[in-house]
């Protein structure tokens, strides 16, 4: 059976750093700030909101949540972004997406200051970490944090091993095949229109799926020993559970997939809780920039 690996605790350990680093800094007078906005009511991104907010507050950050009607005009949601950009005590800006139609995503996030921009979907630091430079960049939380667990689980060098990354999106995709490449792996990335895709994924050493297809990979589509991170977040109907109740899986059919892997990330409590522990790194990465200061590893 395939290693669990844990992303509670991983997520535990690092939060648990960044608290400690916080702290040092505090005693400094430098106090990471994080502020998160929210537009609209949209019940997911609220829990998601309230996570960060809560999470940055236990971290010891100062922690600021705007949450405006779903009617906000762009200019105003742009306007509120010039004064956070300016504000000394806010280190990161999050704005929670998807945005309410009336405002453009794009206009909104290049107009966050990349030094700030700690979801790290700024064009420059997209740009940084497709060229290699990650370590000046922030990183998107998600595939960072995926990251992380690689690195946990086979070293900081992946020379030799065939990685296949199954999703193309900018927010995940995208930037995983990036920090995989840097990492020395020899990668493919893999979408909608890749034929053949059950043999391509056989030939990784490291799977990654991020799909958003509920169970997708089947566990003969999974090299023996090989490591997978299943990033994808599911809810599909859970009818043993009772009338009417769901429950999350993700884009890997786990109890096949256990049985083959070398190890695996669960679904919940693998990639998803990295992600916000990702974002309070980076918070505090950006803290360490602007008083001059390495960012802690
Ligand atoms: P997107 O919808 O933006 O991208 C999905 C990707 O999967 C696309 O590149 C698409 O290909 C590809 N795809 C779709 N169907 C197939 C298929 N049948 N075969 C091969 N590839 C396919 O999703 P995201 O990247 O935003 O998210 C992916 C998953 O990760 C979702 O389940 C999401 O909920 C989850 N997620 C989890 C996070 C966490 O914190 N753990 C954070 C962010 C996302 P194409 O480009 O050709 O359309």
């Amino acid at each position: 059976m395939a290693r669990i690996i844990d992303g509670k605790a991983l997520a535990a350990e690092t939060t648990g750093k960044v608290a400690h680093h916080a702290r040092d800094l505090s005693e400094k007078g430098i106090v990471p700030g994080l502020a998160v906005v929210l537009v609209g009511e949209d019940p997911a991104s609220q829990v998601y909101v309230g996570a960060k907010s809560k999470r940055a507050k236990e971290c010891g950050f100062h922690s600021v949540q705007h949450d405006l009607a779903a009617d906000t005009p762009e200019n105003e949601l742009l306007e509120l972004i010039a004064r956070l950009n300016a504000d000394p005590a806010i280190h990161g800006i999050l704005v929670q997406l998807p945005l309410p139609e009336q405002i453009d995503p794009d206009r909104v996030i290049q107009a966050i200051a990349p030094k700030k921009d700690v979801d790290g979907f700024h064009y420059m630091n997209v740009g940084m970490v497709a060229t290699g430079s990650a370590g000046r960049a922030f990183v998107p939380c998600t595939p960072a944090g995926a990251m992380l667990m690689i690195e946990r689980e086979l070293g900081s060098d992946l020379s030799g091993k065939n990685a296949v990354v199954i999703g193309r999106s900018n927010i995940v995709g995208k930037p995983m095949a990036s920090l995989l490449l840097a990492a020395n792996a020899t990668v493919t990335i893999a979408h909608s229109r890749t034929g053949d895709l059950p043999t391509l994924a056989r030939s990784a050493d490291i799977l990654v799926a991020a799909v958003g297809r509920p169970e997708m990979v089947r566990g003969d589509w999974i090299k023996p020993g090989a490591t997978v991170i299943d990033v994808g977040i599911n809810r599909i109907d859970a009818p043993e559970r009772g009338e009417g109740k769901t429950r999350l899986v993700g884009d890997v059919a786990y109890a096949e997939a256990e049985r083959v892997a070398g190890a695996i990330t669960p679904v919940p409590g693998g990639v998803g809780p990295m992600t916000i522990a990702m974002l309070m790194a980076n918070t505090l990465a950006s803290a360490c920039r602007a008083a001059g200061m390495p960012a802690p590893r």
